[in-house]
């Protein structure tokens, strides 16, 4: 896809679009830049220059929690100028950056602390250089295949009728022999995906959770319907698919809440994908910093973030974190994997964690 290409209009979903969008002024020099500016002015979006995102500090609102919810409707289209990936353990090797931010309110997500003050949306422009990068990482590792996750700092799904990125990244990645990418989303938004030369070489991954955890805790995102409608459209297109259950929560019913996800996945996924299908587990855990931020932010959540009914695990920088108990986590792991390979025997588990 060439960048000046503008991306394919949705139909019947319903995407993002910011209250105020920041260019960086090299941006513009990009085609992707100069394309976001044009669909920015078509839509009539108030459009603002800055030096740089550091610079932002005068956005509109009344009141810590206003600034917030606007910061995470500002968009600010910039240029990438690190381009040493992070690592991106256990999913894959690399993180590969597109964008950093999001704009729902997911209450625990781990976005909440990393970017402490600097909520807004940022995407970057300047997608050959980062895929020039990324080629070679590729080359470091031959004949290891390298796997990049695209969804470490943001839910790329959500931008990608704005940026077109991910539609570069897989494309570049079909010809990859020892090159995959992967994402995660809560975003229906994938059709202009869907007709991609992908070579199989991506693999999509839908967040998904009891129903008791998306209707609480993930405002802003697509609901589980319409995530397991683009999951069939994605499995169809021939892309390899796969579930993150994440966080996974105790509550009240929690074994039932599970069990009715998992036959619900089963009723939506096509059979085609079965054979390929692969479930990450990822157990719910909180730092102090982030109970402290979520507290601030969404001061009625129902959220548990009790120290005292958690186990604390030692983390890098002296930054640790609290799980769930031994006994917990043993009866969250095995009631999930029962419950994975009763409705999907070919399925695999890539980790629980
Ligand atoms: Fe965070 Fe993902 Fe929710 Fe966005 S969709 S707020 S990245 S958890």
């Amino acid at each position: 896809m060439a960048l000046d290409t503008p991306v394919k209009p949705m139909t019947d979903i319903k995407v993002f679009i910011p209250e105020l969008v920041y260019f960086e002024p090299d941006a513009l020099e990009y085609p992707m830049g100069a394309r976001i500016l044009k669909w920015a002015e078509q839509q009539g979006l108030p459009i603002r220059m800055t030096t740089s995102h550091n610079r932002i500090t005068n956005l509109p609102g009344e009141g810590e929690l206003e600034k917030y919810r606007i910061a995470k409707r500002t968009l600010v289209v910039g240029i990438r100028k690190t381009l040493e990936f992070d690592q991106s353990k256990p999913s894959a090797e690399y993180a590969i950056p597109i964008s950093t931010g999001c704009m729902a309110h997911c209450h625990y997500c781990y976005l909440q602390t990393t970017l402490g003050a600097k909520p807004y949306v940022r995407v970057y422009v300047n997608i050959d250089d980062i895929i020039d990068r990324a080629r070679k990482y590729i080359a470091e590792r031959e004949p290891e295949i390298t796997r990049f996750e695209a969804a470490c700092t943001s839910d790329p799904v959500g931008l990608e009728h704005i940026t077109g990125s991910l539609a570069h990244l897989i494309e570049f990645m079909a010809d990859q022999e020892h090159g995959r990418l992967r994402f995660v989303t809560k975003f229906n938004n994938v059709d202009s995906l869907l007709g991609l030369r992908h070579n199989g070489h991506t693999r999509i991954r839908f967040s998904v959770n009891a129903d008791y955890v998306i209707r609480n805790f993930e405002p802003g995102t697509s609901s589980f319907a319409d995530r397991i409608a683009a999951a069939g459209k994605v499995a169809r297109a021939g892309y390899p698919l796969g579930f993150i259950v994440a966080p996974i929560i105790w509550h009240e019913g929690w074994e039932e809440g599970y069990a009715e996800l998992m036959r619900k996945l089963k009723a939506e996924v096509p059979p085609e994908a079965e054979p390929d299908l692969t479930f990450e587990l990822i157990q719910h855990r909180f730092t102090k910093t982030a109970k402290r931020v979520i507290e601030s932010r969404y001061p009625k959540t129902k959220l548990e973030m009790d120290e005292a009914k958690r186990k604390y695990k030692w983390g890098r920088y002296g930054q640790g974190k609290y799980v769930y108990p031994n006994e917990q986590a043993n009866a969250l792991r095995e009631h999930l994997t029962e419950l994975i390979f009763e409705n999907f025997p070919k399925a695999s588990i890539d980790y629980f964690t």
